[in-house]
């Protein structure tokens, strides 16, 4: 029997994004509330100046590129403050975002906006050169890439967006109808339970639900107003807006709100302390390397954290020696919470006030889900259903599930029932109380700090190096980078053997092959391991489970 959410059920108001943030009557802070900081620059929007820009952009890709319902616009940016802006636009138009890793290589660029079929690019100067590379390839006008942030292109190319404008005044526009159950706001990319990335497709009803699911689960902890200095909560972001946990947890669920998001570009610890000491952070969402680093690194004992009320950690598995170590040196409660870009993507949140209770547990399933748990066969069986309460692979139902991949019905179809099952591809169980921990992973998916790394698509550039005749890559754990790392089993091909190289020298060069294919997190920093052959069932599926059994011995073994 499936379980229902301890939570009481959410009235998901039947609004497209746009409205939800913007046009909702129950509003309770003013519209010069400070939104968005620059961390750098100390540049901000307050809620008005956010509408307003956004609203500014939303006629301009109208007048300008006759903008349609469901066109698709690549933001190819690290975070910005003006991000949102650019977002909310799109969702005024009618459009579709797709958020893209500003790192990736142009090839993984031009994948994206390929497959997401972009019809324009947002970005910075310093990511135009792969950006306009990338565009090149698949057909994008260079007058359709634009930029945001504070440097303007020296050449005067490329225009920022905010002079993207309807030159022919702002009245003769409207807002593009949607409807927000079925029309598409978020095109993220995952690879899902296996395979290479795919196109998430998230409903403007997929993100008001999980913005107010969310909220019900913190208990409206996080506030406006509140705080030692009535200027509300102030949440550091470093979490990359192209996830959907920064999308949804940092930017919707904090306009929503109404506290402060402090913008960071990209982490790193000493600003991130200093940021929380020199704003008063009191609120910080966070992936488990950080709060390793929170834990361990010598900088951290020279800042005040004192403002910090709570972190929230997600996106990877988090222990309780970690918890331990970093809630009793930095003195602030760390809980946990759990989900995918599928499910948009919070389903399990740490209640508050349990955080030093249920060490471990990712929390309680949010308002209006249901969750089963299931077998997860190795063969073609089906699988079956197990006892609540037992271990087994985790299914869940509710408004905040994905409506498919874009274009993909196989790929759908393989995690996503007729009745609105969502196969998660992580195991684990519930306790009495619904609290429920994550023990394992049976998806091929690799994560390392919380970024997706998929095994298909490292395996695909592998077998192009004429020195591999067959590859698997899997995960490992590795305590140096506090975080599960790619590490590929290779097949040496005959010419490569005969070639004299050693092993160890063949590894490196192996590795700093893949150098040049793929964004820095996706490079094989668990190693290259020679195999006379790749585990496979008959039908020719790699046994990773076999793999990784082998890694996990090895380490074991001292
Ligand atoms: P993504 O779609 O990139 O958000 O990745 C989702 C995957 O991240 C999940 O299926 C889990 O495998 C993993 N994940 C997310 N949150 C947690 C967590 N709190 N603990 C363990 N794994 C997590």
């Amino acid at each position: 029997m499936p379980t229902k959410s301890s939570y009481p059920d959410i009235d998901v108001p039947n609004v497209d994004v746009w409205s939800f943030m913007f046009e909702r009557k129950d509003r309770p802070f003013p519209d010069d509330k400070v939104m968005l900081v620059d961390s750098d620059t100390k540049r901000s929007y307050t809620f008005a100046q956010l509408r307003d820009t956004a609203l500014t952009f939303a006629h301009g890709i109208k007048a300008t590129w006759n903008w349609k319902k469901g066109d698709v616009l690549a933001i190819f940016s690290p975070n910005s403050i003006d991000t949102p802006s650019v977002m909310y636009g799109v969702a005024w138009a009618g459009g579709v975002i797709s958020p893209a890793n500003p790192t990736y290589t142009v090839e993984e660029l031009a994948f994206q906006l390929s497959n997401s079929e972009a019809k324009a690019i947002v970005t910075q100067v310093p990511m135009l050169p792969v950006a306009r590379a990338a565009a090149k390839k698949v057909g994008i006008p260079e007058d359709r890439i634009i930029l945001l942030g504070d440097q303007r292109d020296p050449n005067a190319q490329f225009k920022h967006f905010t002079s993207v404008r309807n030159l022919a005044g702002t009245s003769r526009y409207r807002k593009t109808r949607v409807n927000p159950e079925k029309d598409v706001a978020y095109l993220v990319y995952s690879s899902g339970t296996t395979g290479l990335p795919k196109g998430v497709m998230l409903s403007h009803r997929n993100i008001v639900a999980n913005v107010l699911q969310g909220k019900a689960g913190d208990g409206d902890k996080l506030t406006w107003n509140g705080g030692p200095d009535g200027q509300g909560d102030k949440i550091l972001a470093f979490l990359p807006f192209f996830h959907i946990y920064g999308l949804t947890c940092i930017i919707h669920s904090g306009v929503y709100t109404g506290y402060t998001i402090v913008v960071m570009p990209r982490f790193d610890i000493e600003k991130f302390c200093a940021n929380v000491q020199n704003f008063k952070i009191t609120y910080a969402f966070v992936v488990p390397p950080v709060v390793l680093l929170l834990g361990k690194h010598p900088i951290v004992d020279k800042y005040d954290m004192s403002t910090l009320r709570m972190l929230n950690s997600g996106a990877a598995p988090l222990t309780r020696e970690l918890v331990e170590t970093t809630s009793s040196r930095i003195k602030v409660g760390i809980k946990q919470g759990y989900g995918l870009s599928e499910t948009s993507p919070t389903t399990h949140m740490q209640p508050w006030e349990d955080w030093n209770k249920t060490i471990g547990s990712v929390g309680k399933l949010l308002g209006s889900l249901e969750a089963k748990y299931m077998t997860s066969p190795e063969d073609d069986s089906e699988p079956v259903e197990v006892p609540v309460g037992q271990v087994g692979e985790l299914y869940v139902r509710g408004p905040n599930i994905f409506l498919g991949y874009h274009k993909n019905k196989k790929a759908t179809d393989g995690c996503l029932s007729a009745d609105g099952w969502f196969r998660t591809g992580d195991v684990g169980y519930q306790d009495k109380d619904f609290h429920f921990y994550i023990t394992d992973r049976v998806k091929e998916l690799i994560k390392y700090k919380g970024f997706q790394v998929p095994p298909a698509e490292l395996e695909g550039l592998l077998v192009d190096n004429e020195s591999v005749d067959d590859v698997a890559v899997i995960g490992v754990y590795s305590q140096e980078h506090g975080s599960e790392v790619p590490r590929a089993y290779v097949v040496r091909s005959a010419k490569s053997k005969s070639s004299g190289v050693s092993d160890d020298d063949e590894a490196a060069k192996i590795i700093k092959w893949m150098h040049s294919k793929v964004a820095q997190h996706k490079r094989l920093r668990g190693g290259v391991r020679f195999v006379d052959a790749i585990p496979k069932s008959i039908s020719g599926k790699i046994l990773r489970r076999v793999l990784k059994d082998q890694a996990k011995k090895e380490q074991e073994t001292p």
